[in-house]
């Protein structure tokens, strides 16, 4: 009858939050010392220029390998690093780290290679965050104008006028300033207007209707052109096919990034795979 069936609905979502629960209070417990016991690592995934295909620079992803809990997502982990402020240190190490990296592949390549490096709003709230950046890039001697930060919405939501001066300081320095996951929010074209932004990151969501739903492609077509006539560069992100790729060069997007073209790698396999060094 109804009574059970609603007892049952009711211990059954009881017992999914208990899960939920224990599940949240052990990975922040890992969590909590994962930075020192060097768990956490920067993968790179690269993107490329889409009409000359060439290799144009990487997106850091954070990447936690722990031994009880097997690697976990950070769409899973970065949420609880937001909420416990771990992201402020967190961060830090993913700025630095990718930032040494990019330089020594800079150097390496001899030609310009660009590092993008994504930001939570707890970041923002950090006071040295600016000054941090700043003395990571002059301590390898990087030019600003490589390394690109990418925000979401989330960091503009509190229309804060320390977000506001924060992005227009870094983007006075030269540094580039991304806007990740276009398309997924609610007001994100009036952010366009207010923010200092240099490039479109349009959500992987719609590049994978690309292929199969035309109103998907006219709204990509559409999404790059505004783009371009507002002076930004777009990136794809998620192209998995040569049918997404191919409509995207049609549509004159700037870059691509996905697993098509690359996964996220370690930094030695992006190497190897770069052909820095010799694959044995
Ligand atoms: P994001 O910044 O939008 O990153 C793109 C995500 O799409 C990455 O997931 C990447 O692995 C994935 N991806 C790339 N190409 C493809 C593809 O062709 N197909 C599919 N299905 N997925 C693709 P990942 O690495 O799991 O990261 C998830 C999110 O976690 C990121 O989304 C970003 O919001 C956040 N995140 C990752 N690393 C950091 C970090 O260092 N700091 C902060 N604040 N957030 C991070
Ligand atoms: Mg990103
Ligand atoms: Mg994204
Ligand atoms: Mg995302």
């Amino acid at each position: 009858n109804s009574k059970q069936q609603g007892r049952n609905t009711y211990s059954f979502f009881t017992e999914k939050m208990s899960q939920d629960l224990t599940r949240r209070l052990l990975l922040e417990e890992h969590l909590r010392h994962a930075l020192r016991l060097g768990e956490l690592e920067v993968y790179y995934q690269p993107q490329f220029n889409i009409e000359t295909n060439e290799l144009i620079g990487a997106e850091a992803l954070l990447r936690w390998h722990n031994s009880a809990l097997g690697s976990v997502s950070p769409e899973e982990f970065i949420p609880l690093a937001e909420n416990n402020g771990e992201i402020v240190e967190i961060g830090k190490f993913v700025l630095k780290t990718a930032i040494e990296q990019a330089t020594e592949w800079f150097n390496k390549l001899d030609k310009p290679f660009k590092i993008a490096v994504n930001l939570s709003p707890r970041q923002f709230k950090d006071r040295n965050l600016i000054s941090d950046i700043k003395r990571y890039i002059a301590q390898v001697d990087m030019p600003a104008s490589l390394l690109e930060l990418e925000i979401t919405e989330g960091v503009l939501l509190s229309g804060e006028d320390s977000v506001r001066k924060a992005l227009k300081n870094l983007h006075q320095l030269g540094l580039i300033i991304a806007m990740d996951d276009f398309g997924t929010g609610y007001s994100s074209l009036n952010y366009l207007r207010q923010y200092p932004f240099d490039i479109l990151k349009i959500d992987q969501s719609f590049i994978s209707d690309l292929s199969n739903k035309a109103e998907a492609s006219e709204l990509v077509n559409s999404i790059i052109t505004m783009s371009h006539s507002l002076g930004l560069k777009v990136i794809a992100e998620g192209i998995e096919t040569l049918s997404q790729l191919k409509i995207l060069e049609h549509y004159r997007c700037d870059i691509g990034q996905g697993f098509l073209l690359g996964k996220p790698m370690p930094s030695k396999d992006f190497e190897h795979w770069v052909g820095l060094t010799d694959i044995k």
